[in-house]
């Protein structure tokens, strides 16, 4: 099920008040955890006749609901400011208790529903500090917080990954994967959000590892997916690595990975996936010297992910498989051995 499917229905929180202007006074969004593991739990909170808070929308898997019409604000901040001016998202934990875990499904509708709001607001790119906030940095030190929690704090980086990755390619004019029109007057019905027509997107969730490499005889060769096939061709050792952490159609993981040179010490970790970029696009020293191991770790949504990844010396079959930086169970903490040139790489995301 992706988002074309769903209509995302209203339940009118108990709490709200009227914005200072109109549609060109939201300027971003706020960021929460709903301490609670279904939307059931929420509605609970912001529907009960004693609540003394709300927010505007709820992200629970690929499922969307709302609470507060973005035309009028709600009570989420503990910020004057930020309730007039954001749309206030609550993001329902996987298990509502500290670090206060998030479904890897919840963070991706999460951050598709930023890049929509920013779009349709015109709030600009998200970007973490300017047009999107957590709502512990925004609150009054007289409502302080811990909201959204530490995991959602951890993988923060990775989300606003993915909405910056919606927000660029998403084409919302022709192709939207859900309408935005809770604002009177843009012709909608004025209390839902509702599925696109078309788009082809889904949210699924499936955890892929894209990877290249570049060897001595062929330089850059072509992008590989998790195990459809291996990065290298006819034992030319390998001098440069490219991996990037993919969560469905989104570009942008969390990971790091660094390579050893042969005969030299280990390179400084990099983030980036860009054979463009050397100074963090890729792990190597982009002048064909070869390497003879490579280091990866991913911070997965899905905490119990992690990459594995293999090597084949030059000439030779694979090692073992090498799961993030591990040292347990025999891993020494890194793909190859030192001395030894390279020939292949495999990689893909594997439960723990
Ligand atoms: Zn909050």
């Amino acid at each position: 099920m992706g988002f074309n499917d769903l209509v995302f229905p209203f339940h009118q929180a108990t709490r709200w008040s009227e914005r200072p202007a109109g549609p060109g006074v939201i300027k971003g969004t706020v960021l929460h955890h709903a301490v609670a593991t279904n939307f059931a739990a929420v509605r609970a909170t912001f529907q009960s006749p004693t609540a003394t808070t709300s927010a505007h929308y709820g992200v629970w898997d690929v499922s969307v609901e709302q609470y507060v019409h973005d035309w009028h604000e709600a009570w989420a901040n503990g910020s004057d400011w930020h309730n007039a001016h954001c749309v206030s998202i609550e993001h329902v934990n996987s298990t509502a208790a500290w670090p206060y875990p998030l479904a890897a499904n919840t963070l991706v509708t999460g951050a598709r529903l930023v890049a929509a709001i920013h779009r349709f607001y015109g709030c600009g790119r998200p970007e973490h500090g300017v047009n999107v906030w957590k709502h512990k940095e925004v609150a009054d030190p007289k409502w302080a917080t811990e909201c959204p929690g530490a995991y959602f704090e951890n993988n923060l980086k990775w989300y606003i990954g993915n909405a910056q990755h919606y927000y660029d390619t998403q084409d919302y004019d022709s192709d939207p994967p859900f309408k935005i029109f809770d604002w009177p007057g843009t012709g909608g019905s004025g209390d839902v959000w509702t599925g696109g027509s078309s788009g082809g997107n889904s949210s699924g969730g499936s955890l892929d590892m894209r990877y290249m490499v570049k060897t001595q005889a062929h330089g850059w060769l072509p992008e590989v997916l998790n195990l459809t096939d291996y990065a290298g061709w006819q034992d030319s050792p390998i001098t440069d690595v490219a991996m990037s952490f993919w969560l469905g159609e989104s570009s942008t993981g969390s990971m790091w990975y660094q390579v050893h040179l042969l005969g030299g010490g280990w390179l400084p970790p990099v983030t980036g996936y860009n054979t463009a970029d050397h100074n963090n696009g890729y792990a190597g020293m982009g002048n064909g010297q070869p390497i003879d191991a490579i280091r990866a770790y991913i911070n997965s949504p899905q905490g119990n992910r992690v990459v594995a990844y293999r090597v084949a010396p030059v000439g030779q079959g694979y090692y073992d498989w090498q799961r993030d930086d591990e040292t347990t169970n025999g891993q020494d903490g890194y793909a190859g051995a030192f001395g030894v040139k390279i020939g292949k790489l495999q990689a893909h995301i594997t439960a723990y």
